[in-house]
């Protein structure tokens, strides 16, 4: 395989495109730091079935039933039953479970619940998911009517205006429960807890039983005892590798929080891993972002493991170092801005192991941690992945998006020019400055905007790096190499904003994922408020124009002032009014069209990553002597073998 394409790799199913990341610089680290990383690795591997299993109670069984019919002989490779279902097997793997990672929604097989009955029959019990005393008639009717009847619990988290999202959505949080005894649960905790409250719910199943509602705690010895004890002996390895000494503690910390499930122990160890900024190595493990519940209190479990690249690095150190600056000159209303902004720290990364809900579809910024305290007291730790984000690049060049949807050949030159540079340096700026910035009014609630606070939180991110790209301040750091640059960047994100994202959704579906909301939000009140941004219709195909950049620049400062108000004071109502008015419907004929268009350029809409094999090089008595990043690995071997090597919970 030749280094151009080396992102590229064959496999591609449904709307996926699987591409590889590159460990680059990886000979140059030290042992030690490889051995580290080699443990914390494996601790990211053995997290796998704990995500599988919230994003739904049956895509753990529903996985070791079609990975059972997919390596047995009787499946028949070559019938058309057989190939799709290997099509739904792959995207189940993609997702984590039966339902679409961005959508949310649940997939529709391509084989008959009669050919997998058949199968079902044919194999030998012991590679089936039976239950203690289960039958292979009972097996069926129990995990059937989850996989082909779209009736049966068909979204994975439901944000619907009106429903009761805990009933409605199938993710694996509640059980028992209703939207207002779960918001009455934690209301009840919130109330008496002070001013540095825990994460409320954020590691635990909230279950009834018998008419009483507990919680059911993700922890050693908890719900997930299994998988989590393979963690922690992985990190108990990993610790003894360590850097230095605050990022043993760190480890030791979040061992700890991992035996005891005490959230406030996770908050210990949260400050701990902010404050540790020497270490060349770091990583992310546990129940982290709440995305996936509708409420956004529980935590799906994550894992990544990353390395710092120490030339990209210098970029953001520049954005964090002027910080202040940024803050003090934001236009919004001084009163919510912060005095003084603390401990912004931002790196630039090399993903070494993605795990969890990381995995294989992944965030290419990452900030932590979520609790607005500690955010206020200690600071976040922000990084972009360098790596992922070059392959992403490489594998969108040459595709035919840009002269397909770009207004004009000036426009694409510029995007062209500057696309890449400005594309790192919003992402930058989102997650250095834009999630770090502001403050609430002293007794809002950060939980006051619900099922909006996600979207409003991203948008608030997006406008703070939208504005900031194009001032001054960034030429004269020198991060950005003239006052045109922003231009290409203002251009692709209003083009996203309004028209190509659509073509993530499926048809008459709504806008669900809140980074997608806050994108729609922010171009359609742009073009909603002011005269910079029109659609303009040529040869029957519909374009977006910018036709004032100034202008667009203000409709951005004029939207992040209000966005920030409405997250300083907790304005619940303005919330829902702006992201229902804003980002949610989708023009059913502009999707058509988009979709349309797109589909002729057969470009896969999402990309996730194929993980390297690390492989560690050991000497007569056992010893690691070396780690070696393979990338051979197929897509289907890497799925089986995780769903083998680190099997924990079926
Ligand atoms: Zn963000």
């Amino acid at each position: 395989m030749c280094l151009s394409d080396f992102s590229y790799s064959d496999t591609r199913f449904a709307d996926i495109q699987m591409l590889r990341y590159r460990l680059d610089g990886f000979e140059e680290l030290t042992l030690g730091q490889k051995k580290l990383i080699y443990y914390l690795s494996e601790a990211t591997l053995f997290g796998r079935d704990i995500t599988f299993d919230q994003f739904g109670r049956y895509n753990l069984k529903i996985r070791k039933l079609l990975e059972a019919v997919y390596t047995s002989e009787e499946a028949g490779r070559d019938t058309e039953q057989s190939e799709a279902l290997g099509t739904y097997l792959r995207r189940v793997w993609f997702s984590n479970g039966i339902y679409h990672h961005y959508g949310c929604d649940k997939f529709k097989p391509g084989f008959t619940p009669g050919y997998l009955r058949n199968m079902v029959m044919a194999l030998p019990e012991q590679v089936l998911p039976l239950s203690e005393g289960q039958t292979r008639e009972q097996l069926c009717d129990e995990l059937f009517p989850v996989i082909f009847d779209p009736e049966v619990m068909p979204m994975r988290v439901n944000k619907s205006d009106g429903d009761d999202l805990v009933v409605t959505s199938a993710c694996n949080y509640y059980e028992g429960v209703t939207q207002k005894e779960v918001e009455d649960y934690y209301q009840a905790l919130k109330d008496g807890a002070g001013d540095r409250p825990v994460s409320f719910g954020l590691n635990s199943k909230l279950v009834k039983r018998d008419g009483r509602i507990c919680e059911q705690v993700w922890s050693a010895d908890g719900m997930y005892g299994k998988a989590i004890r393979r963690i922690i002996g992985c990190l108990e390895k990993a610790a003894e590798v360590a850097e230095n000494e605050r990022q043993r503690d760190v480890i030791l910390t979040l061992i700890d929080y991992y035996r005891t499930g005490d959230l406030s122990v996770f908050d210990d160890y949260s400050i701990r891993w902010v404050e540790e900024q020497e270490g060349r190595v770091d990583f992310v493990n546990g129940f982290i972002e709440v995305y996936g519940d509708p409420l956004g209190l529980k935590g799906s479990w994550e894992g990544i493991v990353e390395y710092k690249d120490m030339v990209a690095t210098r970029r953001t150190r520049i954005i964090s170092d002027n910080a202040q600056w940024f803050e003090d000159h934001s236009p919004v209303d001084p009163r919510f801005r912060k005095k003084t902004v603390k401990g912004v720290s931002a790196n630039v990364v090399c993903a070494a192991m993605l795990g969890g809900d990381e995995y294989p579809s992944t965030a290419i910024g990452i900030n932590l941690p979520n609790a607005d305290w500690i955010r206020a007291e200690h600071g976040s730790k922000s990084v972009t992945i360098g790596n992922l984000t070059d392959a992403y690049n490489k594998a969108a060049r040459g595709n035919g998006f840009k002269e397909e949807f770009v207004v004009d050949g000036e426009t694409v030159a510029l995007i062209e020019r500057y696309g890449d540079l400005c594309d790192d340096l919003h992402t930058d700026l989102h997650e250095c400055l834009g999630h770090g910035s502001g403050q609430l009014l002293p007794g809002v609630d950060s939980d006051a905007l619900k099922a909006y606070g996600n979207t409003i939180e991203e948008a608030r991110a997006d406008l703070f790096g939208l504005y900031y790209i194009a001032d001054r301040k960034l030429v004269e750091l020198g991060l950005l190499p003239d006052e045109e640059a922003y231009k290409s960047h203002y251009y692709a994100y209003m083009l996203n904003g309004l028209m190509t994202q659509l073509v993530r959704i499926a048809p008459g579906a709504r806008i669900e994922e809140a980074h997608m909301r806050n994108r729609a939000l922010i171009a359609r009140w742009c073009m909603d408020n002011g005269t910079a941004v029109r659609m303009v219709r040529r040869g029957g195909k519909r374009y977006v124009e910018v036709v004032d950049y100034g202008q667009l620049r203000e409709l951005f400062a004029r939207l992040l002032a209000e966005v920030q108000r409405i997250k300083s004071e907790g304005d619940f109502e303005a919330a829902r009014r702006l992201v229902e008015k804003y980002a949610v419907e989708v023009d059913p004929e502009l999707h058509a069209e988009v979709t349309e268009r797109y589909r002729r350029l057969d470009i896969a809409p999402y990309k996730g990553f194929i993980n390297p094999v690390l492989r560690p090089v050991k000497d007569g008595e056992g010893n690691i002597v070396d780690v070696r990043p393979d990338y051979t690995e197929s897509y289907e071997h890497q799925m089986l073998r995780y769903s083998s090597d680190y099997a924990t919970l079926i």
